[in-house]
């Protein structure tokens, strides 16, 4: 496998960091989650925008502009022969002491890795998930803001052990004044009396891609799309539920903290939309071979 490192492509067994990268030692530093289908970058100017958006957030100069970071992503695909993919693009401080103060890092670390991802069995996809709410509390915004992409993930870790405690595959993460945020690694949505709805950005979710496609895709097909707040409440009494992600796309849910969501299986809006995805994913995007 090749590695796009420091604006080379180089061999996975040379794609090494320095322990005193900050990166590593204080998970200061950003990433993406970027996906490949059928030849094509999906969102790809979206990726890299959020970015450096979470860039600007923690006052980290990224060394490449975005067009050559765009370039980048499709020439380490193109380098693994790639047309399937998922692909992590990861921005730290550098190497610097043994301080926290980022004013010794000289040089922000850059790499990509293009690859494969399978985050859950095919099977949920058509039976829908269960999952819980957790005791860890999203990140508050006045601490580390919840939009900001940073590699310190620590806050949705933990709530995803406490997910597997509870033997499920996903975990709700309520904000500090008990509203629905999202989940570990994927923003949540339910479908009520025809519409759809989201936690809005401000109860702790991130700008997730595949929601704002989602919603777009909801709006298309003619469906109120609305960003209330939500209560524990409003997720036991919806008449669907489902997560969206790059890596996940849409899992339907079908039990929430014990309490069976609508019929028990992924329901009909549900399906309509992942329809309307996966064509949307297999017919649009970034060409990676012109
Ligand atoms: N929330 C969190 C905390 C995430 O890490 C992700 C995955 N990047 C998402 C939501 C979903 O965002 P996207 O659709 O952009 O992948």
């Amino acid at each position: 496998m090749k590695i796009f490192m420091d604006g080379k492509l180089v061999d996975e067994r040379n794609a090494k960091i320095s322990v005193f990268d900050h990166g590593l030692l204080y998970g200061d530093g950003v990433f993406e989650g970027i996906r490949a289908y059928n030849g094509r970058v999906f969102k790809l100017k979206e990726h890299i925008d959020r970015l450096f958006y979470s860039a600007k957030a923690i006052l980290l100069d990224i060394p490449m502009s975005p067009a050559h970071l765009m370039k980048a992503t499709l020439a380490t695909l193109r380098a693994n022969r790639l047309r399937d993919a998922y692909v992590r693009l990861v921005v730290t401080r550098g190497v610097g002491n043994l301080g926290l103060n980022p004013r010794s890092c000289r040089k922000p670390t850059v790499f990509i890795i293009a690859g494969k991802i399978q985050i859950y069995p095919p099977e949920l996809y058509a039976r829908g998930m269960d999952i819980v709410t957790v005791p860890t509390v999203r990140n508050l915004h006045s601490a580390v803001n919840p939009a900001i992409k940073s590699l310190n993930y620590l806050n949705n870790i933990l709530a995803k052990i406490e997910a597997n405690n509870a033997g499920v595959e996903e975990a709700v993460m309520l904000n500090a004044d008990g509203y629905v945020a999202e989940c570990t690694a994927d923003n949540l949505f339910i479908v009520r009396k025809g519409s759809l709805l989201t936690p809005p950005l401000s109860a702790g979710a991130l700008h997730g891609i595949t929601r704002g496609t989602v919603m777009e895709l909801a709006a298309k097909q003619d469906m109120e799309v609305l960003e209330p707040n939500i209560t524990r409440y409003d997720l036991f009494n919806a008449d669907e539920c489902f997560l969206t992600g790059t890596g996940a796309e849409i899992m339907p849910v079908i039990k929430i903290d014990g309490r069976i969501i609508g019929q028990g299986k992924p329901g009909a809006v549900t399906r309509r939309l992942t329809e309307a995805f996966r064509n949307l994913v297999n017919n649009s995007g970034e060409p990676i071979y012109k």
